[in-house]
């Protein structure tokens, strides 16, 4: 009977350590550094040489890069590990990066594991896996991202060359990425999960052009984001950029996606918890005719609502993680739960986030503390890794999966009819009852 919410000793110490290490020497960061490319770029001068020492000290601590298996330098913690790790860096905007587990360099660096060749991971995936370069992943386009069947980039094979046209969007860290991972169409005639593939394409590729950053919200000047709207032209890679077989790439994607979501969902209540911290520590402390906020039962509701839910979420997180390292796989029944915690990230998320703003009046409102960086990020928690319609859709046939309708004109739990089956079979049994009245 292994029903067990406590985490192992020896690794607890590891994220009492991680906790205070975030808190004194990476959360600072956030302050200083407020570009939106600061943690990710590691050709810019500043922040990189911050981070350096950060770095040193998460290697020698054998916390660097935990989502990798040994074989690539990593611990092979597991996801729930990983999850309850994942929790303490959601604070911060730096501290993925700085524990060598940023997104989308992640789950790229999975994909190459798993389908690289040994040239490929030598230039590509070790500098990776070290931190040095910035890594892409380009699927969505202009005109189309939750449905897949209407992509359009498309790469056809000349000689010895994949030669790319078409146009990507909202490819994050484009700009500055030594390479990408583009989704193009290999084969128009079948099915797109049948007809996709993954190329590797260099940054400096000729064709490859940024015609524009993208920023999400209203505070960076147009063209000043870390999201490329990208375009190819004649763009040509060697017949050796694949990842997988032609045809393969929704397989070869899949492979990144899992753990990933189960991060950021961690990395979400991590961000959820600050967000009640706030709203504790201004009710405590804000009075109002005569009394505490925290005195206020309205108050108290907000705080109970948000603890309950921050609470819902985390355990259910946390046992799509626990099954994913039962499963090593991701089995239907892990695809549901996944699918379930990410339809449900940005609700828990706006309703936290909207109480705390609340409780704060205006200075919630206002550019002088973290909350309305928090409030911004609800909306591209429902879209980013695909709409959460598209989730709850996934979530919805697993559940209606197996299930049959009724037989005959009403439910199967009509009462008159449930009544009699059972009046049918135990009709001594009542006719005993009746003679003892
Ligand atoms: C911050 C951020 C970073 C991103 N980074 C990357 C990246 O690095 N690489 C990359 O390739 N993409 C990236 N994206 C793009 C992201 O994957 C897409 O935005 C997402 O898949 C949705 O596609 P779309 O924007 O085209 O919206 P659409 O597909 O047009 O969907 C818009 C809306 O239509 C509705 N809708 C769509 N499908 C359905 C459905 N089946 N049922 C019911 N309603 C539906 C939903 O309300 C949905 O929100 C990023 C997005 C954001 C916000």
């Amino acid at each position: 009977m292994a029903w067990d919410f406590e985490t192992d000793p020896d690794f607890q110490k590891k994220l009492d350590w991680m906790d205070e290490f975030v808190s004194r020497e990476i959360e600072p960061l956030d302050l200083i550094f407020r570009g939106p490319a600061d943690p990710f770029d590691p050709s810019l001068p500043g922040p990189t040489a911050a981070m350096a020492p950060l770095k040193k000290q998460v290697q020698e601590r054998g916390l660097w890069a935990c989502h990798l298996g040994p074989e690539l330098g990593g611990q092979g913690y597991g996801q729930l590990k990983l999850g309850l790790m994942n929790e303490i860096l959601g604070r911060s905007r730096f501290a993925p990066t700085v524990f060598g587990c940023q997104a989308p360099d992640t789950g790229n660096a999975e994909i190459l594991a798993r389908f690289g060749s040994p040239e490929q991971k030598q230039r590509y995936l070790q500098p990776l896996l070290a931190g040095e370069i910035a890594s892409c992943y380009s699927m969505t386009e202009p005109q189309a991202g939750a449905d897949p069947g209407q992509f359009t980039c498309r790469a056809v094979l000349e000689g010895n060359q994949w030669v790319i046209n078409g146009e990507k969007w909202f490819a994050s860290h484009a700009d500055f990425s030594r390479f990408l991972l583009v989704v193009v169409v290999t084969n128009p005639d079948v099915p797109i999960h049948q007809g996709a593939s993954i190329l590797v394409v260099d940054r400096d590729t000729p064709g490859l052009e940024v015609v524009r950053n993208t920023a999400v919200g209203m505070r960076e000047e147009p063209g000043s984001g870390v999201h490329g709207y990208l375009r190819f032209t004649d763009c040509r890679v060697p017949r050796e950029a694949i990842l997988g077989k032609p045809g393969q790439g929704f397989e070869v994607a899949q492979s990144r996606l899992g753990g990933g979501r189960i991060h950021h969902a961690m990395r979400t209540v991590g961000l959820l918890k600050r967000a009640l911290d706030m709203m504790c520590e201004r009710a405590l402390s804000r009075r109002t005719k005569g009394e505490l906020l925290a005195d206020k039962q309205m108050t108290q509701e907000k705080i109970a609502d948000s603890y309950i839910q921050i609470t819902q979420f985390r355990l259910h997180v946390l046992y799509a993680a626990w099954l994913i390292d039962k499963h090593q796989a991701y089995t239907r029944e892990v695809r549901r739960e996944i699918a379930a915690v990410k339809a449900a990230m940005p609700g828990v998320l706006r309703d936290v986030v909207y109480r705390a703003l609340h409780l704060h009046g205006s200075l919630g409102m206002s550019n002088e503390t973290p909350l309305m960086g928090m409030w911004a990020m609800v909306p591209e928690m429902g879209i980013v890794d695909g709409p959460t319609e598209v989730h709850k859709v996934a979530v919805a046939k697993e559940v209606l999966r197996g299930r049959e309708a009724s037989t005959g004109l009403f439910p199967g739990y009509y009462l008159p009819n449930a009544l009699q089956a059972v009046g049918d079979r135990f009709a001594g049994l009542l006719e005993r009852e009746v003679g003892n009245l």
